[in-house]
């Protein structure tokens, strides 16, 4: 069992190494928890990478503070993959550079942004549905992110950037790095003449790893 102090101490580990390796520059990208008695989310206007266990966020399931500083003004967007994601209890969402880069590209397929390049991107991402632009703070946001989660532990916000969830914060972590790691691959790819991955590999892996 998780306790609040050890998801506390998580959440700092890996806001850092998220920061250290360039993933959430300035004080983008927030992360989350679910515990039994509420949700732990990173707070507004803070660096991933100098995140004081204390003073994180705790919110009640309507989103009201229960204790620690002013939550991420993205935390509905948390709220709203826990809602329709019962079993989930870890979500990540990221400024990334490269699949922001992918979210502002015009001509992707919105039902599933990137292709089957590998095996480990499938199993770990599955498909990744855009949700339609809207300005920050709207919370028009979730609804739309909403209607894509409950079939997709993973979406990525137009313009913006992906958010995923997972079983637990690690998951959703290392399944948000495939993700990024994949957008770099397709824009080094750009050019070259590809062997995606073909729609019986497509199947198997999808068949056995359920996104
Ligand atoms: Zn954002």
């Amino acid at each position: 069992m998780t306790t609040e102090s050890a998801a506390r101490d998580r959440m700092a580990m890996h806001g850092r190494s998220l920061y250290d390796r360039g993933l959430c520059p300035g004080t983008s990208g927030n992360l989350s928890v679910k515990l039994d008695d509420g949700l732990l989310v990173t707070p507004t206007n803070c660096c991933l990478g100098r995140l004081d266990p204390a003073c994180i966020s705790k919110l009640d399931w309507d989103g009201r503070l229960i204790s620690g500083e002013p939550p991420s003004k993205e935390g509905f967007l948390h709220l709203t993959m826990y809602r329709e994601r019962q079993a989930d209890r870890g979500v990540v969402h990221l400024h990334s550079t490269a699949a922001v880069a992918v979210s502002c590209l015009a001509d992707v397929d919105p039902a599933d942004v990137l292709p089957p390049l590998t095996a480990y991107y499938l199993m770990r991402v599955g498909t990744l549905p855009l949700v339609p632009y809207f300005k920050p703070g709207d919370r028009a946001l979730a609804d739309a992110v909403g209607l894509l989660a409950s079939k997709h532990h993973a979406v990525l916000l137009a313009n913006h950037g992906p958010v995923l969830s997972g079983r637990d914060l690690e998951t959703a972590v290392s399944a948000m790095e495939e993700l990024e790691e994949t957008a770099r691959l397709y824009f080094l790819l750009q050019g070259f003449r590809l062997r995606l991955l073909n729609p019986a590999q497509v199947d198997e892996i999808r068949r056995l790893h359920p996104s």
